[in-house]
């Protein structure tokens, strides 16, 4: 870095971070009339929204009763409640469903952004009070041409699984994770994107004509503190390998941190996580910065051990900004010819439940051991299950990739990785005799309406969309890793993102939102776009607050809890 070189920059409203909590944000505040800078770390705009399933969780929103099936305020609170585990703050959850469908509404007005339900996507825990188990909640953004955003299309990050696909598509909204020819060439052809990049496109489209132009790789290390006051941060401004300077970005009004989670940093991942967590599916530039800056401010942490959980493969050629990342396992371990077990050969939970809550069994401390009982672990599937479903994105029918292990016989496929032999043919014998009864006994794989959604979409809503019988040779395994979507602790914030000091007094002048903050619903993901839907409704609350922040200092938070 050029020490010498040293550019400012002033405006009212400060935004760090590109995903959907800052591109939110920084719209939300600059369509209240505040001048805005939006500060960007990595060579792409989007973060971990851009390559996700862009999936929205809106409880209450006005889709649903345009389709009939309307969502009430005491059905969505009961919901949430019944998945706190006594960690969520009331006041958050209140507001979170307080906004929700103003904040969609909001969103397609100041937007290109036309959201659809996804027909029938059950919510995660659908028996839990106020469930929905024939769905509502979960929206798709749907396909966004980024022909429209000239040549900021190429400064978006995108998925290489999904860049095409709207959720609805895939195999998760109950689509078949494939395009046909026609289909696939007219969406290349305009460059029409789905997914996160389906969120990203329209709200950077939004930016742009609102006079907003991000500032690529510039990473910001440190908050600006004068009489009390977060007035400003600094920034390093160029790529790590080339030239780099500093910048010093002044806001009248307030500085909002939006950087992601912290799941890319060790450090941060040691100290504050319940358990081990070693493959992030999410950008390799969320490495907690925000975190760092608002701790040396004097916030308040909530919700550190705590991450929205995801079993995760391995796969050859999936990576982010130059890095390997890890490949969410969410449809494969659903499929009937196919269990998740550790080296013991054993089960050890439903393998069809919803990742965030399946990644607690990865945490299962074995007490006279002293090792998690679940670490390493397995998916096993058989040839049946190969040759109808394919796998990690070899379609069904054609050969199943080479670094996935294959062997003809169980007991050789055990051996092989080193599982216990007796342990494992064991475990696939009571499966297929439970699969035959048509029941799991051990882990009741198959009696939520969750369960029965993802799986073989030929017998969707039937235990036969889940259960299947692991028989046929040859048998092929892959290891599973406890990852992440992204952590979700940080700074404890108010209702309208303030960041709060330890005594629950905002820190003048300082917001975080997104996964950058403690989650407001805590625990609690309520269903498809469980992470997306609080962050758009607490974006959209914290650029309002910062825009016309600037009178109170200090403020006291709105959010006693
Ligand atoms: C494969 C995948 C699929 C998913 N699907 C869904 C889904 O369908 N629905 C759902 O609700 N959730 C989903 N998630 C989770 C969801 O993507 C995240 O929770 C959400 O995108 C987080 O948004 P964010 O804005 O807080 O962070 P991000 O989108 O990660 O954005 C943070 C940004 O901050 C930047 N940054 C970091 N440090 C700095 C710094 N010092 N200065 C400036 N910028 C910085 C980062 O580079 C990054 O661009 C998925 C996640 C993954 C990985």
């Amino acid at each position: 870095m050029d020490p010498l070189q040293i550019t400012t920059s002033e405006v009212d409203v400060v935004v760090l971070g590109s995903g959907a909590a800052g591109l939110v944000a920084a719209l939300a505040a600059r369509e209240s009339g505040a001048t805005v800078a939006l500060f960007e770390k990595a060579e792409l705009i989007g973060g971990s929204t851009a390559i996700s399933g862009g999936v929205c969780w809106v409880p209450m929103n006005h889709h649903m009763d345009e389709a009939g099936a309307p969502d009430s305020r005491e059905a969505a609170l009961a919901y949430l409640r019944s998945l706190s585990l006594g960690q969520m703050n009331p006041a958050l959850a209140e507001a979170f469903i307080g906004g929700a469908r103003e904040t969609v509404e909001w969103l397609e007005s100041v937007t290109d952004l036309k959201f659809t339900l996804i027909p029938g996507y059950p919510d995660y825990h659908p028996e839990h009070p106020g469930g929905r188990p024939s769905g509502g909640r979960s929206l798709d953004p749907g396909l966004f041409s980024y022909e429209r955003l000239g040549p900021w299309a190429a400064k978006v990050a995108k998925s290489r699984r999904s860049a095409r696909l709207r959720i609805t598509d895939t195999t998760l909204g109950g689509g078949t994770g494939f395009l046909d020819d026609e289909t696939l060439a007219h969406r290349e052809q305009h460059d029409l994107r789905g997914c996160g990049a389906a969120l990203v496109g329209p709200l950077l489209a939004a930016l742009l004509r609102a006079g907003v132009e991000p500032v690529l790789e510039a990473r910001a290390t440190d908050l600006i503190n004068e009489d009390g006051r977060v007035c400003g941060v600094r920034l390093v401004i160029g790529a790590a390998e080339g030239p780099q300077h500093a910048h010093l970005a002044r806001a009248r009004h307030g500085v909002i941190i939006a950087t992601g989670g912290f799941e890319w940093n060790p450090q941060l991942v040691s100290t504050f996580l319940r358990g081990p967590m070693t493959a992030p599916a999410s950008v390799p530039s969320n490495e907690g910065d925000g975190l760092l800056m608002a701790l040396r401010a004097g916030a308040a942490l909530a919700n550190m051990p705590q991450a929205w959980w995801a079993p995760t493969v391995s796969v050859p050629g999936d990576e982010a900004f130059g890095r390997p990342r890890a490949t969410l396992l969410n449809r494969e371990r659903t499929l009937p010819g196919s269990i998740m077990v550790n080296s013991a050969g054993l089960r050890f939970a439903n393998e069809a439940a919803n990742y965030n809550a399946l990644g607690g069994a990865f945490h299962t401390l074995d007490p006279v051991e002293f090792g998690y009982r679940n670490l390493p672990c397995w998916l096993i599937f058989d040839g049946r299950n190969a040759r109808d479903f394919g796998s990690f994105g070899t379609p069904a029918g054609t050969p199943i990739a080479p670094w996935i292990t294959r062997a003809t016989t169980i007991p050789e496929l055990a051996g092989a990785l080193g599982i216990d032999v007796d342990g494992l043919s064991g475990t696939v014998a009571r499966w297929n005799s439970f699969v035959d009864a048509g029941d799991d006994a051990d882990f009741g794989r198959g009696r939520s309406a969750y369960d029965r959604w993802s799986g073989d979409g030929r017998h969707r809503g039937e235990v036969a969309s889940t259960l299947g019988r692991l028989d046929e040779a040859p048998f092929f395994a892959v290891p599973v890793y406890s990852g992440t979507l992204g952590t979700s602790g940080g700074p404890r914030t108010d209702v309208d993102g303030r960041v709060l000091d330890p005594v629950g007094v905002a820190i003048p002048g300082l917001f975080a939102v997104g996964n950058a903050a403690a989650a407001p619903t805590a625990l609690a993901y309520g269903g498809a776009g469980g992470t997306l839907g609080p962050i758009i409704v607490f974006g959209r609350a914290a650029g309002l607050a910062a825009a016309r922040s600037g009178a109170e200092r200090p403020a006291v938070a709105r959010t006693v809890d």
